[in-house]
């Protein structure tokens, strides 16, 4: 259980989606671990010779703005104190907003390792869209399509290093 890949973002930009296509031939959940809630998946995922824990972070209570941004800067909290490497996904069809700058500002505080991933670039005229993610001072961007993996194999080559 050493190697543990949370994925984090505001709702919507396709966490579970990710999460899917990465555990999807390998759907058991990891419940041993201590603070587990509904509000977060445990599934094991494989990348050439290595196998890993994904963490999808989301399925919040609706409610007030207020809880739910708590609710999310708690996951993101979360992620640090657990995870090897940070997946902080945002999309691309969207841009930069206030809920992504303020996940922004508590990875940047944090120690972990965390990979800006723009998703939801499903075609090449979105390439460039993704430089605005620059501006997180968090490096460089992971272009990937969840919905047709395009990408996807490049980031895990990278993460994998961290293990
Ligand atoms: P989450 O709230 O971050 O877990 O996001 P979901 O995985 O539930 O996805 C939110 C919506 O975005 C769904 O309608 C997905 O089908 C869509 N989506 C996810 N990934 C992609 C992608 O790569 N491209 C496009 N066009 N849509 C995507
Ligand atoms: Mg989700």
């Amino acid at each position: 259980m050493s190697n543990i890949v949370a994925i984090v973002g505001r709702p919507n930009v396709g966490k579970s989606t990710l999460y899917n296509r990465l555990t999807e031939s390998r759907k058991a959940i990891v419940d041993d671990f201590s603070g587990v809630t509904r509000d977060r998946h445990y599934g094991v995922a494989e990348w050439t010779d290595k196998t890993f824990t994904v963490i999808d972070t989301g399925g919040y209570v609706a409610g007030s703005d207020d809880i739910f941004e708590a609710a999310i800067r708690e996951q993101v909290l979360i992620a640090i104190e657990e995870a090897t490497v940070i997946l902080f996904m945002v999309d691309v069809t969207t841009g930069v907003t206030d809920l992504d700058d303020d996940i922004a500002d508590i990875l940047r505080r944090g120690k972990k390792p965390v990979f800006v991933v723009a998703n939801k670039v499903d075609n090449n005229n979105l390439r460039n869209e993704a430089a605005i993610f620059y501006s997180f001072g968090l490096g460089d961007i992971h272009l990937i399509s969840s919905m047709t993996g395009s990408g996807t194999g490049e980031l895990l080559d990278e993460v994998i290093k961290h293990f």
